[in-house]
């Protein structure tokens, strides 16, 4: 056991060294030694492996230069030595493949449409032809990529490496990481558009604790805590879409119950409160959405009731996520943010008047306008935090 424990903090020093160059504009091995309290020795010879790999680079530190007067030499990442594929499935029809650099910067995409597709075996090879088209078209050597982050609208089973509660029928119960594994002869980690976009904040904003709350075609939330999405048993995240707190007599199409949360807080629970009339909305439907946003941006008193009754059922499951988890951000994406604007006192004053600690600060909540974004950026921070590189 003592070479594994040996070898562990060797890769846990080397990901600490990364993880830090990578968050610095620039860095020195003196700077490094004190942020993570390692040897110099320690530091060096890690830092010169890194070096040698091309991962990180050495610069003339001005810094350095301007206040004591000779040249010194901080070390920066090497943006181009290594590649993260993310790949977004969550549309049926639609598949968007992205090139992103290990400082978070997206720097090609594509999108490959498909319109029909008999079964789950004709994607995995869709996926892989168009996979290899991307990676002809932007010359990228396979060897320098990491990885693949694939987003779906699912959970990936970790006991059955399945894809289950997809909302793509052809995906359900298919093994879809170790299939795209296979035919792409690289990692894959697959996960939801919400703990992505959790996972992406996290990394850029440097939340330890926060709540990602998602109101798109369905409910969601990411829950990060002391810096790790909050997952149960088999790798199953927190959901809130069954929790009974609507109030539309409708039946919940995936579970079947009565007042299931993602019956109201949906684009169909928003539209069906609006039309009075049950509606199921699907992406032929873009019209009745714009039209009830641009009712809500006129000021429209029937939408603006509809956001308002919203507002109280989301901010009651919000209240009880932060009774639950204490996070320090609660940030809210999807939506459009003029709905966010008319919710946003709403929600608070629930969540605000139901603090564990009255005398703790108020609760803020944000709002995410980079959510296509940031499901990337996430995906690829997924596969990055499994990333142990031999040096
Ligand atoms: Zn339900």
């Amino acid at each position: 056991m003592i070479p594994d424990d040996v070898t562990d903090i060797r890769d846990k020093n080397v990901k600490n060294i990364i993880q830090a160059i990578r968050n610095s504009e620039s860095v020195t091995k003196r700077e490094l030694e004190q942020k993570l309290n390692l040897s110099f020795a320690t530091v060096s010879n890690i830092c010169n492996s890194l070096l040698s790999m091309g991962l990180v680079k050495l610069i003339e530190d001005t810094i350095v230069k301007r206040s004591i007067g000779r040249t010194s030499k901080a070390l920066v990442l090497n943006t181009s030595r290594f590649w993260i594929i993310a790949l977004n499935l969550q549309k049926f029809g639609i598949l968007e493949i992205a090139l992103i650099n290990l400082h978070r910067e997206i720097i090609n995409e594509s999108v490959y449409e498909y319109a029909d597709m008999r079964d789950f075996n004709e994607f995995v090879d869709f996926c892989t032809s168009s996979y290899q088209s991307f990676i002809d078209a932007y010359k990228i050597d396979t060897k320098n990529i990491i990885g693949v982050g694939v987003v779906v609208s699912g959970i990936h089973d970790d006991v059955t490496h399945h894809t289950v509660a997809s909302e793509i029928s052809f995906l359900e119960n298919q093994p879809l990481r170790d299939s795209l594994r296979k035919a792409f002869g690289t990692t894959v980690f697959v996960d939801n558009d919400v703990n992505l976009c959790t996972l992406a904040l996290h990394n850029i904003d440097n939340y330890e604790n926060m709540l990602y709350l998602y109101i798109g075609e369905g409910t969601g939330v990411g829950v990060m805590q002391n810096g790790n999405i909050v997952r149960g048993e088999r790798g199953y995240s927190p959901e809130i879409c069954h929790m009974p707190l609507g109030t539309l007599d409708t039946p919940c199409p995936l579970c079947g119950s009565q007042a299931c949360l993602q019956t109201d807080i949906s684009y169909s629970g928003f539209l069906s409160k609006y039309y009075s009339r049950r509606i199921s909305f699907n992406q032929t439907q873009q019209n009745l959405w714009l039209n009830f946003v641009q009712a809500v941006k006129a000021g429209e008193t029937r939408a603006l009731k509809v956001c308002e009754e919203n507002a109280h059922i989301l901010g009651n499951a919000t209240s009880i996520l932060a009774n639950l988890f204490a996070p320090q951000q609660i940030v809210l994406g999807g939506c459009d943010e003029v709905l966010f604007k008319v919710m946003l006192p709403i929600i608070l004053n629930q969540v605000n008047h139901r603090k564990v600690v009255s005398s703790k600060p108020n609760y803020s909540l944000l709002y995410d306008p980079f959510v296509k974004r940031n499901t990337l950026l996430g995906a690829a921070e997924l596969v990055y935090v499994h990333w142990y590189p031999t040096i």
